[in-house]
């Protein structure tokens, strides 16, 4: 059952601020469907209200998520594909803050291909993925550690890790501050916690398209700050990525956790609001945005259908993408579907 028919449990105040004073900002999803997002007026968080409640939506990423959005129990070639070119992309920014042999935690680690590809260049890398076709083929098919579950049922021992990443799930869970304070329990002091959310200022994205059910939070850099921050930790950066559409926080775990006043977020719902309201479907159509991004995914597909050719199976693959990364070099000119013709 689609995540909305279950979307019934009022918001009492805000994740941040606690705030109970919120703007209706959008009242439908990317697909049409009835979805009622507000901004909190305090802070410029925006979520979804009303929202399914816990154990529907544990149910849902148990056993829907990936059925609803891949048509698939497992990642086919085609997806570890996709996934292990993203894989690369977030290696790269990952790099500054690994020492060989860091310790990783990959929450939501999904087909398991980032977490493969630190541990080919040489990192004590697992996963925590809760939907059970996902976690058992990265485990069954490129063998590496990942538990089945989310933060309820998380193992992990205190202290003991390096670095922590959570790409693409705060905007999904329930109580993220809860979350990241869970998360800041299994780093070393000194180690980070890397998160990367859609950003809620995307411009590069039809203005329809921005909200969608499974997301119950839409956090901006400031929105995404403050949420480490009252998790107790340091804020070493944010950033956004090229086309504006994500936006990436870096925390550092302190000796002691940081006690600070939450700082104060006075105009961020103000530079929210304005921004939703401006980025209208007329205004995006005169960016190059709707142009561009279609191109881009045909070639995109087309480089993928190449590439996925010269492979069996999503291990191999995966191996040549890390491949890629450890000698960059090789590889400068050959990006795409000639790079693993002259090296698969
Ligand atoms: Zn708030």
């Amino acid at each position: 059952m689609p995540l909305h028919a279950f979307s019934s449990t009022p918001v009492e105040h805000c994740e941040l601020c606690h705030s109970t004073h919120f703007t209706v900002v959008a009242s439908k999803d990317r697909d049409g469907q009835p979805l009622r997002s507000v901004i909190c007026e305090n802070c410029g968080l925006v979520f979804s209200d009303p929202r399914p409640d816990s154990t529907q939506i544990d149910d849902f990423y148990r056993e829907g998520y990936r059925m609803a959005y891949k048509q698939a129990w497992q990642p086919r070639l085609k997806h570890t594909y996709r996934a292990g070119k993203v894989a690369q992309d977030r290696m790269r920014h990952l790099m500054a803050l690994l020492v060989p042999g860091s310790s990783v935690l990959d929450f939501g680690s999904g087909g398991g291909e980032l977490v493969f590809i630190l541990r080919e260049l040489g990192h004590e890398a697992r996963g925590i993925e809760p939907n059970i076709g996902y976690a058992e083929y990265s485990r069954d098919v490129l063998g590496i550690t990942v538990q089945i579950g989310g933060f309820a049922e998380a193992r992990v021992e205190p202290r003991s890790l390096d670095l922590v990443t959570l790409f693409h799930v705060a905007e999904h869970l329930e109580h993220p501050v809860e979350a990241f304070k869970q998360a800041a329990q299994w780093l070393r002091v000194g180690g980070k916690l890397y998160i990367e959310v859609p950003n809620v200022e995307s411009r590069c994205i039809w203005p329809s398209s921005r909200f969608h059910q499974a997301h119950l939070y839409n956090f901006n850099a400031a929105t995404l700050a403050q949420a480490g921050r009252l998790a107790g930790l340091g804020v070493v950066t944010t950033f956004t990525s090229e086309d504006g559409g994500n936006v990436t926080a870096i925390f550092e775990k302190p000796e002691t956790p940081i006690d600070t006043a939450p700082a104060p977020l006075a105009d961020n719902a103000d530079r929210i609001a304005r921004i939703l309201r401006d980025h209208t479907a007329f205004a995006h159509a005169f960016t190059a945005h709707p142009y561009t991004r279609p191109i881009q995914k045909l070639r995109r597909q087309w480089d993928e259908r190449q590439a996925i050719a010269h492979f069996s199976d999503g291990k191999t693959l995966l191996q040549h993408l890390a491949r890629e990364i450890k000698h960059p070099q090789r590889h400068d000119h050959h990006d795409g579907p000639k790079g693993a013709l002259a090296t698969a």
